[in-house]
């Protein structure tokens, strides 16, 4: 009932129903899942599975999206070429086949080969392959009629082929393909279909100047930008699609606004569908036919906990952990985690999770994203008690409940170990969500940063609701260095990034915090209102922040207890260490434990004072000056500008603003930046 329900409902409302209901049978997949959970012994017990199917809508929105996107393209005559690209080596959910299909074979049950209509398939290392080669019961090569068709075709031609690697040339490929086109006839909708596998091993990506010496490249790319405006392709209905994991490895040249070839992103599995894929993994080892032995996915009771009371099955729970858990990963690699857990005979444990998640984002994205685990909340924070508030006021409450008026982006402003990076995980921690680093992407090969940084912001909206680091914004000294770098593609790589930032459908799912100490350097496109809403200065603490700052890391990494805490002298320390960052403080405290141990006593106020007494600091106090008043020049929030009277280092002057508030004298402190940049750089 709640399934026609639904289906009435999106009648209703005019949305697309799932297309095999045009069908007169029901999917064969789908019988065999009704059957087997309501027949099956090991299954019977598991009769949530099909509530859960039908509760979660699987079974009646249209899937998958992108294939959709591609035919109606196709049949609105917008294009008749396109690049599908980013996850297209994953499995693929068509409820007509279940998830039997990785995504180019999945092309091949969408488009049979029937009536008039060829399926080619074509990458370097096979050469021209008949689609039938993908199927597990297809005909073979001597018994399809039209492939011996098209390889008499090709010798006509005037081509080379034997049998089992026949145009392996891509420019002969190419023009062999093309005179098929041209000569097939249009009896089927879509009429031929040539896919393209690895479309960047044939139209790579960069202009002129890198394939220069290269004329066969330069004619690969020039065939099928031609393609993609012929007319006699498209008056055919031929359909020719290039698959490619990085659209930004594929020619540029085909990627023009106007060149004809549509782009077409297959997106990762998002939360709904990888508890789809999960739940369906459970039931695809769990029935009695199953090869490896009818066996159910287990979990480490630890990791995934269960709530007794909730209305929701144990087993279900899990599930549901292990689709969170899972987020930025494709079903291939979920299966692989559970495939990994049976051949070692354990259950799945997060950090099996964890580490596969993290080695597999690193080298999609060549270390430029890191998948960081957030371990301290806020609490391991000492002093900087404004921006804790102001944090889990204003932000951290729209995050957890996804508000689109979340803040987009927030810039973390100061010197370095004033505990930018350390608020940052400890945000996460407290809502909770996925965070990730993203690296320096300037500092990459030109072409090598946009291809990694095309496929870590595809994977940061795969992992939403997520908080994105990045730290040094800046790149004060990488920018400079780089002057000779080809600025057409860093400032494309750059436009990626503001695009992304400024997506306004991800608001409330990404939030951005940025960290600068030089945001003078800043570049004006990332400044520019908007992109970071808030803009939050972090400063050298003041003595009573010291004291707590002492208090919250011999609480969280010494172990402490308030209790032995409390016996210290912190307000004698803090006195003493005037001028320290949270960085210099925990290396103190670290001397200091150490000594402790060494001596194999408990720690005392004396092995501190030690501590603070032997640390030389290095840094250019007139520098950490210089990039404190550039974060006071910046703050655009008067709840979060410091009260100078409790930084009296600054020896600034201050003004009051309406009586409560009060905020140091911009102008002095431009004069200040000023004079401080002369004399410093
Ligand atoms: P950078 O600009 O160099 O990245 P940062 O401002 O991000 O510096 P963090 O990495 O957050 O500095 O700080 C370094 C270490 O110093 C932290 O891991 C933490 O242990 C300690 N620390 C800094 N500030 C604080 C603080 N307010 N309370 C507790 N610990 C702190």
């Amino acid at each position: 009932k709640e399934f026609i329900g639904q289906l009435e409902t999106r009648h209703q409302k005019g949305l697309l129903l799932p297309e095999w209901l045009r069908y007169p049978m029901i999917p064969f997949w789908l019988g065999e899942f009704i059957q087997n959970i309501r027949e099956d012994p090991m299954l019977q017990p598991h009769q949530w599975l099909l509530k859960l199917w039908i509760s979660q809508g699987f079974l009646t929105t249209p899937d998958p999206e992108w294939a959709l996107e591609l035919r109606d393209k196709f049949e609105a005559g917008i294009a008749h070429q396109f690049i599908l690209h980013f996850n297209v080596t994953d499995y693929v959910f068509d409820m007509r086949y279940g998830f039997e299909h990785r995504l180019p074979s999945y092309l091949v049950a969408r488009y049979p080969q029937e009536d008039g209509r060829d399926v080619l398939f074509y990458n370097r290392s096979q050469g021209v392959t008949p689609a039938a080669d993908r199927q597990a019961d297809s005909l073979s090569r001597e018994e399809n009629s039209r492939w011996q068709n098209f390889l008499s075709d090709v010798s006509r031609w005037g081509l080379r082929a034997n049998d089992l690697r026949v145009l392996m040339n891509p420019a002969e490929a190419l023009y062999a393909l093309e005179q098929s086109l041209y000569e097939s006839g249009n009896t089927c909708d879509p009429n031929s279909v040539v896919i393209f596998e690895f479309a960047e091993k044939v139209a790579p990506a960069g202009g002129i100047e890198f394939h220069g010496g290269n004329a066969d490249l330069l004619i690969q790319i020039e065939t099928l930008q031609r393609w993609a405006l012929d007319e006699r392709i498209r008056l055919k209905g031929h359909l020719i699609l290039l698959l490619a994991r990085n659209i930004a490895e594929v020619s540029d040249n085909l990627r023009e606004a106007n060149g004809g070839t549509e782009a077409i992103e297959v997106p990762m599995p998002d939360d709904s569908a990888r508890l789809k894929y999960i739940s369906y993994l459970f039931y695809h080892y769990l029935r009695s036919a199953h090869p490896l032995g009818a066996r159910e996915i287990c979990f480490d009771a630890k990791d995934f906990s269960i709530d007794p009371k909730s209305v929701i099955s144990p087993i279900e729970q899990q599930l549901r952990a292990l689709a969170n858990l899972t987020a930025g990963l494709t079903r291939v690699a979920i299966q692989d985690i559970v495939l990994r857990a049976f051949q070692a005979g354990t259950p799945i444990t997060a950090k099996l999770v964890q580490e596969r998640k993290e080695s597999t984002i690193r080298s999609e994205t060549r270390n430029l994203l890191e998948v960081l685990k957030p371990s301290r909340s806020m609490d391991a924070v000492g002093g900087l008690e404004k921006i804790k508030a102001f944090l889990r006021t204003e932000v951290l409450q729209s995050l957890k409940s996804r508000n689109p008026n979340t803040p987009a982006g927030i810039l973390f402003l100061g010197p370095p170990g004033t505990g930018k990076t350390l608020v940052a995980e400890g945000l996460a921690y407290e809502s909770g969500v996925n965070f990730v680093k993203l690296g320096n992407f300037r500092d990459q090969f030109v072409g090598q940063s946009e291809r990694n940084l095309s496929r870590a912001l595809n994977i940061i909206r795969a992992m939403t609701p997520v908080i994105v680091f990045i730290d040094e914004l800046d790149q004060s000294e990488g920018r400079r260095s780089e002057g000779n770098l080809d600025s057409g593609v860093s400032s494309r790589v750059f436009a990626k990034l503001l695009e992304v930032m400024s997506d306004e459908s991800l608001r409330g799912k990404v939030v951005w915090i940025a960290a600068s100490n030089r945001p003078d350097l800043i570049d004006d496109a990332m400044r520019r209102p908007g992109r970071f809403d808030d803009k939050i200065p972090f400063l050298v603490p003041t003595e009573e922040e010291r004291a707590s700052i002492f208090a919250a890391i011999l609480r969280h990494k010494g172990k402490l207890s308030d209790e032995d805490i409390n016996t210290l002298a912190l307000d004698m320390l803090a006195r003493e260490s005037n001028g320290f960052t949270g960085a210099e403080i925990e290396v103190i405290v670290s001397r200091a434990l150490r000594k402790a141990s060494i001596d194999n006593v408990v720690l005392q106020t004396q092995h501190l004072k030690e501590a603070v007494k032997g640390f030389i600091k290095s840094v250019n106090s007139e520098k950490y000056r210089l990039m404190t008043l550039l974060a006071l020049a910046e703050v655009n929030n008067i709840a979060l500008i410091p009260d100078p009277r409790e930084h009296p280092q600054l020896e600034m002057d201050w003004i009051s603003v309406d009586g409560t508030h009060v905020r140091i004298n911009q102008a002095t402190v431009q004069q200040e930046i000023k004079r401080l940049k002369n004399a410093i750089l």
